[in-house]
């Protein structure tokens, strides 16, 4: 049995992980900055950074502590070194480095994202690939056949805003604060989701992408017209997101071969009407459906040690001058949509 040290800093998470080769999370400890970036009603990436900086090595300590164990004990240590913020994503990889260098400990490099899309084999143990993976968060909005560890063929992405991007910024529309996915579909549980007309952007659309900026500029004229109730909006808001999503997973499972599984991950998959209605459509299909347990959806640094013992196993490691990439896409060989040069 194998132990990884995970560690994670893209965005505004500061979290650090032990996780064993069969499964077990011997400790893990996030450190939220929401309330360092709720005045700006959005992350800012010095402050994220500088933040990152003075949180890391303590935390890295506490779950050792948390988990009985020294750096002895731990078999590797995989770190972020992208996509995302890039001030925080060179701390937590150069403290990576710094650990490696100093035990000796081989280092692996951790997409991101590739964290977010492994995730679920760490929480079901039966999930093997090939499967189809809807992966919605604060910065991404895509659909990825997961073929293996490093093997991801992306079969759609945002051509403009992410969902949870979408989510956050319709609930400051409607003066909910930050981080306002969860405050939407608290919001959206108390509304009815006929009353507001939204538009579902690209539902139906020869092309697989989503798009979600127009729904967005909706709820902000539906809020100006003053005709609706705030939690009607909501739930409108909601069921467009998910007719969005549903009508493009659908798209993009009829153009795939078999499959083990539906797969949600990423911060977005904590809503649940979300969760349920993909429950639906795999059930439609006679899909297993699997997402992970809600505090794996969002940023953590579990999913990046169990990418780490996904890869460890495989016999990869990398060199201490692997670099930081504030973009790095798990296909590199999906083209650029139009409109999406803003996203990592
Ligand atoms: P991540 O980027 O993976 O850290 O996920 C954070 C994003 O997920 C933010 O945009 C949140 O607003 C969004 N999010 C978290 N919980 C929910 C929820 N219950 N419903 C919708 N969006 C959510
Ligand atoms: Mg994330």
């Amino acid at each position: 049995m194998r132990t990884v040290l995970g560690i994670e800093s893209s965005c505004d998470e500061t979290a650090a992980a032990l996780v064993t080769s069969d499964r077990t999370i011997l400790a893990q400890r996030i450190a939220s900055q929401d309330e360092a970036h709720r005045p700006y009603g959005g992350v800012v990436p010095e402050i994220a950074a500088r933040a990152h900086s003075e949180r890391i090595a303590p935390l890295i300590e506490a779950t050792l502590a948390d988990a009985g164990m020294t750096l002895d004990d731990v078999d590797a240590i995989a770190a972020t070194a992208g996509p995302g913020l890039i001030g925080g994503v060179m701390v937590g990889l150069v403290t990576a480095k710094a650990l490696a260098m100093a035990t000796g400990k081989p280092l692996i490099a951790v997409n991101h994202l590739e964290g977010h899309a492994l995730s679920p084999r760490l929480g079901d143990g039966a999930l093997e690939y090939p499967y189809l993976l809807l992966l919605v968060s604060g910065g991404h909005c895509q659909i990825l056949l997961v073929e293996g560890v490093g093997r991801f063929r992306r079969l759609a992405t945002t051509i403009d805003d992410a969902l949870g991007e979408a989510f956050d910024k319709s609930a400051k529309l409607l003066g909910l604060g930050y981080p306002g996915g969860p405050a939407m579909e608290r919001l959206a549980l108390e509304g009815d989701a006929k009353k507001v007309p939204l538009p579902r952007p690209l539902k139906g659309s020869e092309e697989p992408h989503f798009s979600f900026a127009g729904l967005k500029s909706a709820v902000m004229r539906a809020k100006q017209s003053g005709q609706y109730a705030d939690a009607d909006i909501a739930a409108s808001f909601q069921q467009a997101a998910i007719d969005c999503l549903i009508d493009r997973t659908r798209r993009a499972l009829a153009s795939v071969g078999p499959l083990n599984a539906l797969v949600v991950a990423g911060g977005v998959a904590a809503n649940k009407a979300i969760r349920g209605a993909l429950e639906a459509l795999a059930a439609e299909h006679d899909l297993d459906f699997v997402a992970p347990p809600l505090g794996l959806c969002t940023d953590n640094a579990a999913m990046i040690a169990w990418a780490g013992v996904e890869r460890f196993a495989m016999g990869q490691s990398d060199p201490l001058d692997v670099a930081a990439r504030p973009r790095w896409p798990l296909d590199p060989d999906a083209e650029t949509v139009r409109g999406a040069g803003v996203k990592a």
